[in-house]
């Protein structure tokens, strides 16, 4: 089985009863990225509604503050609904409807994705259920209300530790049990094969437009990308055009949260601890339907991961990040919690910009790594959401 293989990892591993599902949406998928059509209203919704493209800003005061590299933010922030994953809702429920499909179901975390699924569906008239951990419906409030408010239907899950895991197994249940007239729309480029190139072509527009964008005001391609990675569609939306530029250098950033050392973080990719530390760690496994880094205890079960920002934990990576790690075309670091809220800090004060905690991790890095770079090089981060969704947070952790 070697469809949707990024080397040894991706692939689609589900229960046989979806597997004509995936077929019928690989096939629906394959049809439409060559229909002018589609193309046009796809295109047409990522202007007229999305507001794209989102600029590229030259963040001036930040570049003069950190002393080296030049420092340009891809504004998904400034997307509808305040970050990057709109666009992927938007294709997704655009080709579910091409399928004849009436409903769209996804699970959500945070929060995030559910409100840009519910928001996709409100738009094309479709009918929407997300399913949500308890424990994060307690937490996320206001964005339960938000997916109500659009017409959603969230049903609270209530087995298990209550949370994002357990909302994915009751969401490919319904899957199964639904499959003909419902779409599963997923968050980001996880799950089996089609979606994570699905996913990740519907976030390409990002990179494209930063690629033309860069290229118009100062006439060369980046030195390096830097972008946020949790399941890593922002990430590898801001790559894809550039994959074949090979000066151009790739950095993703995972949560850090309290430190490798802890077992309290997302850090899929980080080593471990040289004493080996709590025996978290992240081996080759299987989860939600594709191969990948998860991260797992001593005993393989999946870690309980960490990190101040909720779109950023989650125990397992996109499996092309996997790959283009293997192939070192890019390499992936993280940040701390605590230096993802002093970057929040940094940015809001430097350039009136309130990033998104998930973002904030990207531009941790930049501060770290910016002031060792020449004055002539050049850095892409990509600014994912904004950070109004996390005001309660940063409050809570920046108060004196
Ligand atoms: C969900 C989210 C992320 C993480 O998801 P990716 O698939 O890794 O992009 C990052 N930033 C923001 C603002 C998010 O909402």
């Amino acid at each position: 089985m070697n469809k949707g293989k990024f080397g040894p990892y991706g692939g689609q591993f589900v229960p046989e009863t979806l597997m004509p599902a995936l077929a019928e949406l690989e096939a629906a998928y394959e049809a439409v990225k060559t229909d002018p059509d589609f193309q046009a209203e796809f295109n047409h919704l990522l202007k007229t509604y999305v507001g794209r493209p989102t600029p590229l800003t030259y963040a001036g005061r930040l570049t003069r503050f950190l002393g080296g590299a030049k420092i340009y933010l891809k504004r998904e922030d400034l997307a509808h609904t305040g970050a990057h994953k709109i666009n992927n809702a938007l294709g997704q429920t655009l080709l579910a409807k091409r399928m004849g499909k009436q409903r769209i179901i996804a699970e959500t975390g945070a929060g995030q994705h559910g409100v840009g699924t519910a928001t996709a569906c409100a738009l094309l008239g479709l009918e929407c259920v997300v399913y949500m951990g308890e424990v994060d419906m307690a937490r996320q409030q206001p964005n339960v209300f938000r997916m109500r408010l659009l017409g959603t239907e969230v049903r609270p899950v209530s087995s298990g530790s209550r949370t994002l895991k357990d909302a994915i197994n009751e969401a490919i249940r319904d899957w199964v049990t639904n499959v003909r007239n419902t779409h599963y729309l997923l968050g980001s480029v996880l799950g089996p094969h089609p979606y994570p190139t699905m996913v990740r072509d519907f976030q390409s527009v990002i990179g494209y437009e930063a690629r033309a964008q860069i290229l118009e005001v100062e006439g060369r391609l980046p030195d390096f990308l830097i972008a946020c990675v949790g399941g890593g569609s922002n990430a590898m939306g801001l790559f894809h055009a550039f994959l074949d530029d090979k000066k151009v250098d790739m950095l993703g950033v995972e949560a850090g949260g309290s430190g490798i050392e802890t077992g309290k973080h997302a850090a899929r990719f980080a080593p471990p601890p040289a004493d080996g530390g709590t025996g978290v760690a992240a081996r080759l496994g299987v989860l939600h339907g594709t191969k990948s880094f998860v991260l797992q205890t001593p005993d393989g079960q999946i870690a309980e991961t960490h990190s101040i920002s909720a779109g950023l934990d989650y125990p397992s990576v996109g499996p092309e990040h996997a790959w283009l790690r293997d192939l070192e075309r890019a390499g992936y670091t993280y940040a701390l919690d605590d230096e993802a809220l002093a970057a929040v800090k940094v940015l809001s004060e430097q350039e009136g910009i309130i990033p998104a905690l998930e973002s904030a991790h990207a531009v941790a890095e930049v501060i770290k790594r910016a002031p060792r770079m020449p004055k002539d090089a050049i850095i892409v981060v990509n600014l994912s959401g904004r950070g109004d969704k996390d005001l309660d947070t940063i409050m809570r952790e920046l108060a004196p």
